[in-house]
């Protein structure tokens, strides 16, 4: 999509850390992270939110899932513990409109979130 920044990363017109890759996924470090570990997981396809990868085809919210699992084995977060977040539409702070998990961990998490 031509105006969205996670898909200009995919085509590699933005720079970003990546620190993962399938066929249809990719995962870099979030800009601003919240956490020692804040990895981004995004279909490489625009869907808009989680409520659009859900309801896509072809196992693709299995995927992200699946990367998002590998992500946090490769940051060494999967035995101490880690959170996957799909913040979806505005009120729940979603700011950029293509479907992306937050994979955060290598600190103590509080729950519930802000
Ligand atoms: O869930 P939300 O839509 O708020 O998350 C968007 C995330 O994208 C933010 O955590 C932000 O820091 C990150 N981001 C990024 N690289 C950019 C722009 C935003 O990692 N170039």
């Amino acid at each position: 999509m031509k105006d969205c920044l996670f898909c200009k990363i995919v085509a590699k017109e933005i720079p970003a850390e990546i620190v993962y890759e399938t066929g249809r996924t990719l995962a870099f470090r979030d800009i601003d992270p919240k956490a020692p570990t804040h990895v981004l997981v995004i279909p490489k396809e625009h869907l808009a939110d989680a409520a659009a990868l859900a309801e896509a085809d072809d196992g693709l919210a299995d995927e992200v899932l699946k990367a998002a699992q590998a992500v946090a084995v490769l940051d060494q977060v999967s035995e101490s513990g880690y959170r996957i977040v799909f913040n979806t539409g505005p009120a729940a702070g979603q700011t950029v409109f293509h479907a992306h998990a937050h994979v955060l961990g290598g600190r103590d998490l509080t729950w519930p979130p802000g």
